[in-house]
């Protein structure tokens, strides 16, 4: 770490695009209020500058990245070493260089989980649970969630088959993860919790799942945010559900990961996600 007279350590995130992401506030906040010299930049790389991109950053002496959109597959690829929750996720969206080496983790998995059980007061033990999507996002939930016992996780896609490879890969992890096609939801009835994990509906259309998936007492989370109402949030309300979120707390809880695995410090999130969205 940085000495009061050297210069700050260096953390960036790579992605593409990159502009808009609040990753930058939410760290310069972080090192704030834990009094950490540090300083974080957006790196914007397309696919075939990632590795560069990457390679160069931690050269000049960059001490850690978080990987965005599209790269975090590339990220996994990249790593020497990988956690056991990436490699469960197949994703990586935290990078660090400990003695060297370039080491990949995922804490969207842990920040979603702690978004819902903690900042949300959601149990997931014992409750039918339905996650929609199949991509990094949905793959970085699975073993969280399975971990917390549910009475039963559905994971539905567009594309069954991405569904079916993921139930394929946790299987033995934990029972009771089927995958299904967005044709069978109709006839599913209605879940305690309904997460999803799409980017559908992001370009205008409305979210494409039926209303029979809620009832007033599901717990719809979604993890895209926005500063308005998301589609899929405003799909669960326009169908009865009393609590639909959107995904900040999990974009703050993820980033509080990612710190302390460079930083060795936990932010208090609380205060953060309060200044985030007022
Ligand atoms: P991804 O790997 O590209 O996966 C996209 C998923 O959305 C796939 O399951 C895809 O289905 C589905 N999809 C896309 N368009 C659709 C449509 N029109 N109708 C139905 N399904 C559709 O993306 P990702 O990394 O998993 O991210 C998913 C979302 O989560 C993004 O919006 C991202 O911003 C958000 N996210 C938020 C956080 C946070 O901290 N809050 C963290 C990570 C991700 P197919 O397989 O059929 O293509």
């Amino acid at each position: 770490m940085a000495s009061t007279l050297s210069r700050p350590d260096r953390y960036a995130l790579v992605g593409h695009p990159v502009e808009h992401s609040r990753s930058p506030l939410i760290h310069r906040l972080f090192a704030r209020q834990t009094g950490q010299p540090m300083t974080y930049e957006l790196i914007d790389a397309e696919p075939p500058s990632f590795e560069t991109a990457v390679r160069g950053f931690f050269a000049a002496g960059g001490l850690g990245m978080n990987v965005t959109v599209p790269h975090k597959g590339a990220a996994y690829e990249l790593s020497a070493e990988v956690s056991e929750r990436a490699n469960a996720a197949r994703a990586v969206n935290t990078l660090s260089m400990p003695d060297g080496v370039l080491r990949g983790d995922n804490t969207d998995g842990v920040g979603f989980i702690r978004d819902v059980t903690v900042n949300q007061h959601q149990a997931i033990a014992g409750r039918t649970v339905l996650v929609l999507g199949a991509g990094g996002a949905a793959r970085g939930v699975i073993g969280p969630l399975l971990e917390a016992g549910p009475a039963e996780l559905v994971l539905a896609n567009r594309t069954l088959e991405r569904a079916q490879d993921v139930v394929e890969q946790f299987r033995g992890i934990g029972g009771g993860l089927t995958a299904v096609a967005f044709a069978e939801l109709p006839a599913r009835g209605a879940f305690d919790v309904v997460i999803n994990a799409t980017s559908a509906g992001l370009h205008g259309d409305a979210a494409p799942f039926p209303g029979s998936l809620v009832t007033p007492e599901t717990f719809c989370y979604d993890m895209v945010y926005s500063l308005r109402e998301t589609p899929f949030v405003e799909w669960a309300k326009t169908h009865g559900a009393r609590r639909a979120v959107q995904g900040w707390g999990m974009l703050v809880e993820q980033a509080a990961e990612s710190f302390f695995i460079w930083r060795g410090l936990r932010p208090d999130t609380a205060a953060i996600l309060k200044q985030l969205v007022r």
